[in-house]
């Protein structure tokens, strides 16, 4: 956080609470993924799943149903 505050006076700072992340928000989790190291992002509008490596750098690639069940821990 480098952006400066702006003169703004001493506003109650309200706790905006912890929020997921934003680009999380259409998001979720499958455990049985993450668990094996994965991503394991769903995209929950179309269903699918990461199948990048846990913390990947950039955007995440999703693939089908099937894919993702051979991805996940049994
Ligand atoms: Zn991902």
């Amino acid at each position: 956080m480098n952006s400066q505050d702006h003169n703004a006076p001493a506003s109650p700072r309200i706790h905006e609470g912890s929020e997921a992340r934003p680009d999380l928000s259409s998001l979720h989790v499958r455990e049985d993924i993450a668990i094996t190291g994965l991503c394991g992002n769903v995209h929950l509008p179309t269903g699918r799943t990461c199948d990048m490596p846990e913390r990947h750098d950039g955007s995440c690639r999703f693939v089908g149903p099937e894919d993702a069940e051979n991805l996940a821990a049994r």
